[in-house]
């Protein structure tokens, strides 16, 4: 199949991209991608580097969150933002005792009468109070999306949830269900010779040895050089009678079909003369921008952090920082020995603004909050890091907002009245790498079989 790949950067990979150090893995994006969904580790066993990807350090597994300026761990037995276990629960210093007793009565939730899309925080308080928004839905969410609990779709972002509160009104009780059935179908098929049991357990993260950049050249290294236009942004999409016109370089090129794989902002402008209702769909999805800070410390000049992975950062503690990753500890082998690591996340939809400011302030209020936070005995304030860096992501994460389902069904039935044209990213259905190369496979499926049923009628 002919093709052409147009990519407005002078490189690929969208948001993924990483370096190598002094022999320290530093990413730029992405760090890894969700174990439990196959798609990106397969292509990075097609393209060669099934052997290259490493799992997440579960072993030392754990993530705090900031509480009033101290790191109080997540407690054990969290599933999905709900809590299942009582000691742990009643125990943790995470919730104040009027958050635990609310939890406690939260068995007794009837389920909701309506059907409407709502917000994630209005999930979450109405079943376990406003201090689990802040403390837990919140910074989880942003850790993820760079998003705000308020504005995210209860029923795209936590879809089983809204299920198991239409079906048992208890969260808790839904999701204890959802774990005695799955404990019951692993022990079926451990007896019936077809468990896991042998195997090692999955983690929650994959990533690959060399950095997420390796999946990027492993898939560049595919493809054929004359078919790539880097630095060439597409200017406009024309439909034309059996296919596209694409704009791009000063020249018009005829397609058969095209997938925009663009942030929808971007496929919306494109698609602005052949759909204004679509281009205003794609144009009112939400997007967040974030900024990572990457910090290279030589171990002599830190004291012990905190075990485990890192630490979320809920709004009220009016920090800059969103995350914190100790990345050393995350991924075994991407950092030499003798160096640390730290990793972190700024911005999101309340923090825009910061993308303005300079490197060295953006790197100057890290250490300064790392420093508060970790203590000096940990960090000291002048404990200077070997190597600084630092990335924006502008507009780069979509924002599943209240109403995204029927937003996504009405562009899915436009772009299906424009034949030879699929949409691919992550401002669909799916945030995470795996969602986004699903997305683009499923497109060019699509594409490349509706071609034979056009040249099987032509013959
Ligand atoms: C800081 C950060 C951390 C993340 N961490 C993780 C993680 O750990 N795990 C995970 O699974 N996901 C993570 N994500 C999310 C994930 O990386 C992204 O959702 C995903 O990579 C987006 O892929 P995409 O192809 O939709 O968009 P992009 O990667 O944004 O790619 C879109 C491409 O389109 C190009 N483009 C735009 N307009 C045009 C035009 N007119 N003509 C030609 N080209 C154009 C852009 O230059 C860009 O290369 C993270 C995202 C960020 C920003």
């Amino acid at each position: 199949m002919e093709y052409t790949l147009f990519e407005s950067r002078d490189r690929l990979g969208g948001s993924i991209s990483s370096e190598i150090v002094n022999s320290a893995v530093i990413e730029r994006g992405p760090d890894s991608f969700l174990s439990e969904k196959p798609a990106a580790a397969e292509l990075c066993r097609e393209v060669g580097l099934g052997a290259e990807l490493i799992p997440s350090n579960d072993a030392v597994r754990k993530t705090y969150i900031l509480v009033h300026n101290r790191l109080v761990a997540l407690p054990d037995g969290l599933m999905f933002l709900i809590p299942t276990k009582l000691i742990p629960t009643a125990l943790t210093r995470l919730f104040s005792l009027t958050t635990k007793v609310r939890m406690a009565l939260e068995l007794l939730h009837p389920p909701r009468p309506s059907e409407e899309d709502e917000s994630v925080a209005a999930l979450v308080e109405r079943h376990f109070g406003a201090e689990a928004v802040d403390r837990l839905a919140d910074p989880l969410l942003s850790g993820i999306y760079g998003g705000d609990a308020a504005q995210l779709s209860a029923r795209t972002v936590l879809p089983k949830l809204v299920e198991m509160e239409s079906e048992y009104g208890s969260l808790t009780l839904g999701m204890l269900a959802a774990h005695r059935k799955m404990r019951q179908a692993m022990s079926k098929a451990r007896s019936n010779g077809k468990g896991q049991s042998s195997s090692k357990p999955r983690t929650i993260f994959t990533t690959l040895r060399g950095g997420m950049q390796q999946f990027v050249d492993a898939i560049e290294a595919r493809l054929d050089p004359k078919s790539m236009r880097l630095g060439t942004p597409v200017s406009k999409l024309e439909k034309v009678d059996e296919g596209w016109m694409v704009h791009a370089d000063g020249q018009a090129e005829f397609y058969d079909a095209v997938i925009l794989a663009t942030p929808a902002w971007a496929a919306g402008v494109l698609l602005e003369r052949t759909d204004a209702k679509l281009a205003e769909e794609l144009g009112s999805i939400p997007y967040s921008s974030s900024i990572t800070v990457n910090l290279v410390f030589d171990d002599s000049q830190l004291g012990r952090l905190p075990d485990g992975f890192g630490f979320l950062v809920p709004a009220s503690e009016r920090r800059c920082m969103l995350a914190c990753t100790f990345v050393h500890r995350k991924f075994l082998g991407r950092t030499p020995p003798g160096k640390a690591v730290l990793r972190a996340f700024l911005g999101g939809t309340k923090n825009e603004a910061m993308l303005t400011e300079s490197d060295s302030a953006l790197v100057a209020s890290v250490r300064r909050e790392l420093s508060e936070i970790l203590g000096e005995k940990v960090l000291p304030l002048e404990a200077e890091p070997e190597y600084t860096q630092v990335s924006r992501w502008r507009r780069a994460m979509a924002q599943y907002a209240v109403g995204h389902q029927e937003r996504k069904q009405s562009i899915a039935k436009r772009v299906t009245a424009l034949p030879g044209l699929r949409l691919a990213g992550n401002a669909y259905d799916g945030i995470g790498i795996p969602d986004c190369i699903r997305l683009g496979r499923q497109a060019a499926k699509e594409l490349v079989a509706a071609g034979e049923t056009a040249s099987q009628q032509v013959s």
